[in-house]
């Protein structure tokens, strides 16, 4: 059985980077908020084009303090209401419920994984106050649509960009400068990872940054002053300096993963199974996930697995469908349904072999369709 995802050999590229990394932090003797964060936060945000980036504990914290920040600044009441995609990862809706907020689920378009744009809209009430915007699987949602929705209603819009990071729209503009505030995440397998948890807030607001900066640190910006109820949620020393050597390879893995993802998209031809759409900007597409749609999707996946071909399914169980989420039980999302119920995610990863990939490619279109009852590999 090949891997889903080959971290190890993923990271044994970067060894000795990595390694010089943790020996410059070790003997610094300087392990939180220092130096590497400072520098890591400085390259990150030029990354995006952004003026201000701000390293925090992990990505669900990220997208907690800038809903946080907000209410605090007066830009977001007690109990507002955030639209946010039924077909997200739960940590979206959590950042909202964590913040006192109201997570309100609307579908994803039909046939793309992005937010419909209709349905925030049909969504939007006197409450509303802002939308989470997710780049699902490493393809920007409508931004454009999205931004113009959130000025005529004088919303915030926020990016999940945990997913996401150097995606870009039609006019080069990157994933975390798309909307008032973004959130990243640099869990291990995201496409920017650490060896362990981190995160970071992206925005041009200079005092939502201070915020955010002063929140994830006991609400201070002056030792033993706490000017708010803040929280502990810190990007460490250690992992901004390995991150510093992530954040250099991005530009090609990403690559990496277009190269795999072009090939998927050319040569998988089989009836039974549905491609990621490529919309116009596809080009620009992070490809963190590449995600397929079969509505016979157990036999399909027992059937790569009998090819020695691992897939996982992100995410099997809709938001709405949580036993930590009873109180949304009562709402129809037929579209988030289907898709829970469909989708399959196939391997991709930088450094994959090419074999491999045409492994992938042989065992998706040897998958037997129309009926036939057979599903063990050909
Ligand atoms: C991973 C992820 C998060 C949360 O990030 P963590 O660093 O794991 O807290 C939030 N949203 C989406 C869409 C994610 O994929």
């Amino acid at each position: 059985m090949h891997r889903f995802l080959d971290l190890q050999a993923l990271l044994a590229r970067d060894e000795q980077a990595l390694s010089e990394a943790f020996t410059r932090v070790l003997r610094s003797g300087w392990y939180i908020l220092g130096p590497e964060v400072e520098a890591f936060e400085r390259e990150f945000a030029q990354f995006c084009g952004a003026a201000h980036a701000v390293g925090v504990g992990n990505g669900l914290d990220a997208l907690t303090l800038i809903l946080r920040a907000y209410r605090q600044l007066g830009r977001l009441a007690d109990g507002a209401e955030v639209i946010l995609p039924g077909n997200t990862f739960i940590a979206t809706a959590l950042a909202v419920s964590e913040a006192g907020l109201v997570p309100v689920l609307v579908e994803p378009e039909e046939h793309a994984f992005g937010i419909s744009v209709e349905a925030v809209e049909a969504a939007i009430t006197a409450r509303t106050s802002a939308v989470i915007a997710v780049h699902l699987y490493g393809q920007l949602a409508d931004m454009a649509r999205l931004q113009q929705l959130a000025q005529q209603h004088s919303l915030l819009l926020i990016e999940d960009s945990a997913q996401a990071h150097g995606a870009r729209d039609e006019q080069g503009r990157v994933a975390g400068t798309l909307g008032d505030a973004a959130g990243f995440s640099f869990f291990p397998v995201k496409n920017l990872g650490a060896l362990g948890d981190g995160g970071a807030v992206t925005t041009s607001d200079p005092v939502l940054a201070a915020q955010v900066r002063k929140l994830r640190s006991y609400g201070s910006s002056e030792k033993y002053i706490h000017d708010v109820k803040g929280v502990n949620s810190r990007l460490d020393e250690l992992q901004a300096a390995l991150l510093r050597v992530r954040l250099a390879r991005l530009g090609e893995e990403t690559e990496q993963r277009r190269t795999i993802a072009n090939r998927y998209l050319r040569e998988i031809r089989n009836p039974a199974i549905t491609l990621p759409n490529a919309p116009a900007f596809s080009l620009q597409h992070v490809w963190h996930l590449f995600v397929i749609r079969c509505d016979q999707r157990q036999t399909l996946q027992e059937y790569l697995a009998s090819c020695g071909i691992p897939t996982l399914i992100h995410y099997p169980v809709p938001i709405h469908r949580q036993a930590g989420y009873a109180e949304l039980s009562h709402l129809s999302l037929p579209v988030s349904d289907r898709m829970a119920a469909e989708v399959l995610s196939l391997p991709l990863y930088p450094g994959m072999a090419d074999e491999y990939v045409t492994s992938v490619i042989a065992a998706c279109n040897d998958f037997p369709h129309g009926g036939s009852r057979e599903n063990t590999c050909r």
